[in-house]
């Protein structure tokens, strides 16, 4: 049997079913991918004190009592409140397991007291104390009880599989072990010279001792094999990007004398900062070469890259060309638009009254215009009478046309993945310089992982007078009244003469603003469904901010009234503003002091940063109050506690990284969707992918599409996905 092969020719039809159903596996290549979280010797109890509340754990323990219990109070109804309460210990912590009814004396002879068994489960909290309730459990079996000595001096390794309620560990280590049985020889995927240099395992033995391992040494160097391929697949995929982005040159466009750019500077009521002025030249001499731009900005929220970015775009325009932004929301791209058209005056109304000699024009493309609009837009796009062309992902779509696209700037890169940047680089001849903003700093590790294929450039100071923010967290489950004490504090800033924002997880009946890309997994002592903009706009006109002037602004207003209310906000004609997360990129309203964020909880680090970073943008100082049903101490409290502690963007880019899935990280770099990367840790393995990276360079600069490494190619087109293949058929 191969990798490709289906999983109920190996493990029957039943096993098959349940496997796709509870982790999408569906030949011996995902199950065999489907890692164990550790090992555990047979002799070694879990450290129950590690146990993190919320997490869905397996623990080795020994069943210290079992109890059956009947509340007093129960009364009549005695029998049906029973619960039995067993005690397991790893012999210095210990752990209760719960079941609660009166059927549960067969579990009680089962579980005697000095049994060694797993135990699966969610982890709650109750009564301060950790404990599983209805865990799944198997006892170890007698024999290897008698064995427990001999099994221990022999290293014996019981694997703990990623597990489920319905696909319990040691199901899916018996479906495993039929897998590697039925498994012939695997050939490596990784040319021997390279495997040579890094004294890498083979990929058959890796495989099977990554489930199977001798001892604890031989697990971790299949460990250690098995990331490194992951390295490399990335690493290759982004080798093979930046090869195809240098391949083409592009056309030079170097700045003009007594161009639109210096009268865009002569015109900005503000000085640069320094380190503006420094990315600026940077970014003038890159667009003057024929080698095409592939740079990320990043730079807190306000720190003013956008005046850097348009200064970018002027100069392609100077030169005769046209740049694009891309920004991720509708809202955002109309108001880049406005804010454009604002910094350039005169200099961006051709053809107009008033407008400058040597004026462009700048055209707002988004996916809900009205047709004329969109008509109007699309010619001026096509025809070159804009030089500027701001738009959402309707910038993409294939038949915008550009008359000679030269820049190409995407704003908010962490919405975007890599296709969608490629598919409008595709908009051009000749490929287009590419400026890349992002507001969520990248530590070094990840910038040369997941954007590896990019140059950086930091903004780190802000301009001047900017006031501080502070965060507060409004602990909802032991305080309810405290959220009164928010909408108070909302209703004091109105009365100083400025604004706030309501953000809410939802628009309302069940529709979810975001892409879902950034949110961390809802915390589970949080029942209720998430609130809604339409049900919370409803309550506090009648509530508590009655008689201030409210608004909501969600994705699924129409483009109109979208427009219409930010328009509203800006002008200070509406005081609150209840949103989706649609005002978390770069709505820019200085008067706006005060955000309170309900069920903050369901956001993600980067996410709710972004979002404080709206208020505090004019000279007043801005208030965040991050409202949580979360319990103390659950992992969601503790995320919105050092959101509230620290605005150093940099510090909480590494505690986003830590506390995220790292698939999820590099996954929605490469396509966006759940990733092939199961082991490599950008935090961790530095080191090694630092070593990929340069054998990936070598790889592909003897054999650009590695047809000489099928095997290799077809891992980075599984890394990359199907989109993005497809995407290169077309190219
Ligand atoms: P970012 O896109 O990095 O979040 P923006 O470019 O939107 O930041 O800038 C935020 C605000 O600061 C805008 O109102 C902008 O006009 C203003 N700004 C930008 N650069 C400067 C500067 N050097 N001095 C003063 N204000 C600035
Ligand atoms: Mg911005």
């Amino acid at each position: 049997m191969k990798l490709d092969d289906r999983l109920e020719d190996v493990v029957g039809d039943r096993t098959a079913r349940a496997l796709e159903k509870a982790f999408e596996l569906r030949t011996l290549g995902d199950l065999l991918r489907h890692y164990p979280r550790r090992m555990v010797e047979r002799g070694e109890l879990t450290d129950l004190a590690s146990l993190a509340v919320d997490e869905y754990v397996t623990v080795l323990a020994r069943v210290q009592s079992a109890l059956i219990k009947t509340p007093r109070s129960a009364g009549a109804r005695g029998r049906a409140a029973q619960r039995l309460e067993v005690v397991v210990s790893d012999g210095r912590g210990r752990l209760q397991l719960v079941f609660f009814g009166a059927r549960n004396t067969w579990r009680q002879k089962d579980l005697v007291p000095g049994g060694v068994g797993l135990f699966s489960g969610k982890v709650t909290l109750f009564n301060n104390q950790r404990q599983l309730a209805h865990p799944d459990y198997k006892l170890l079996p007698d024999e290897a009880m008698a064995e427990f000595e001999a099994d221990l001096f022999a290293g014996a390794l019981i694997p703990v599989y990623p597990a489920t309620r319905e696909m319990p560990t040691w199901k899916i280590s018996g479906a495993v072990d039929l897998a590697l049985e039925a498994l012939d020889q695997v050939p490596d995927p990784v040319p021997e010279d390279v495997r040579r240099r890094h004294r890498l395992l083979d990929f058959d033995r890796a495989i099977r001792s990554m489930h199977r391992p001798d001892d604890l040494d031989a697990w971790r160097a299949a460990r250690q094999r098995l990331t490194w391929d992951e390295a490399l697949a990335l690493q290759l995929a982004l080798a093979q990007r930046r090869a195809r982005a240098g391949a083409n040159p592009a056309v030079p466009r170097p700045a003009k004398d007594g161009g639109l750019l210096e009268a865009f500077d002569a015109r900005l009521p503000f000085a640069l900062t320094a380190g503006q002025r420094e990315v600026a030249s940077v970014l003038t001499d890159e667009l003057a070469s024929d080698v095409p731009m592939q740079r990320l900005l990043q730079g807190e929220v306000g720190s003013g890259k956008t005046v850097v970015a348009v200064r970018a775009m002027l100069q392609v325009v100077d030169a005769g060309g046209q740049a694009a932004l891309l920004a991720p929301t509708e809202v955002l791209a109309a108001q880049h638009a406005r804010t454009i058209e604002h910094l350039l005056g005169p200099l961006g109304q051709a053809g107009r009254r008033g407008g400058a000699d040597q004026a462009t024009s700048v055209a707002l493309l988004t996916g809900s215009l009205p047709a004329a609009a969109r008509r109007a837009a699309l010619l001026d796009a096509a025809g070159g009478a804009a030089g500027i062309v701001v738009g959402t992902h309707a910038l993409i779509q294939e038949h915008v046309q550009f008359a000679d696209l030269g820049l190409v700037v995407v704003d908010e890169q962490h919405r975007f993945g890599v296709e969608q940047r490629d598919a409008l680089r595709g908009k051009a001849d000749t490929p287009p310089h590419l400026l890349v903003m992002t507001a969520t700093p990248i530590p070094r590790t990840v910038a040369i992982t997941v954007f590896g294929d990019l140059e950086t450039s930091t903004l780190s100071e802000l301009p001047a007078g900017r006031s501080p923010i502070a965060t507060f967290v409004v602990p909802e489950a032991e305080r309810p009244e405290w959220r009164e004490r928010a909408w108070r504090r909302v209703t004091e800033e109105v009365a100083a003469g400025h604004q706030a924002y309501v953000v809410c997880p939802r628009i309302g009946e069940g529709v979810a603003e975001s892409d879902g890309e950034d949110e961390p997994e809802p915390d589970p002592s949080v029942r209720r469904p998430p609130l809604a903009v339409t049900d919370v706009l409803a309550v506090l006109i009648e509530g508590p901010l009655r008689g201030l002037r409210v608004a909501a602004l969600h994705g699924r207003l129409s483009p109109e009234d979208k427009d219409r209310v930010m328009a509203d906000f800006t002008a200070g004609r509406i005081d609150v503003l209840v949103a989706t997360t649609v005002v978390e990129v770069g709505v820019d309203v200085p008067n706006a002091t005060a955000m309170v964020v309900l069920d903050a909880d369901r956001f993600g680090i980067s996410q709710l940063h972004q979002l404080r970073g709206r208020v505090g943008r004019g000279s007043a100082p801005g208030i965040c109050l991050l409202c949580t049903a979360a319990e103390a101490d659950s992992p969601a409290r503790r995320r919105l506690d050092a959101i509230a502690a620290t605005t150093d963007g940099f510090e909480l880019a590494r505690l986003d990284l830590e506390q995220r899935r790292e698939g999820d990280i590099l996954g929605a770099a490469q396509s966006g969707r759940r990733s092939q990367l199961r082991l490599l840790s950008v935090l961790r393995d530095e080191a090694l992918i630092g070593q990929a990276r340069n054998e990936a360079q070598a790889l592909v600069a003897r054999d650009p599409d590695l047809s000489g490494y099928p095997r290799l190619a077809a891992e980075v087109a599984a890394l990359v996905g199907q989109e993005r293949a497809e995407y290169l058929e077309k190219a």
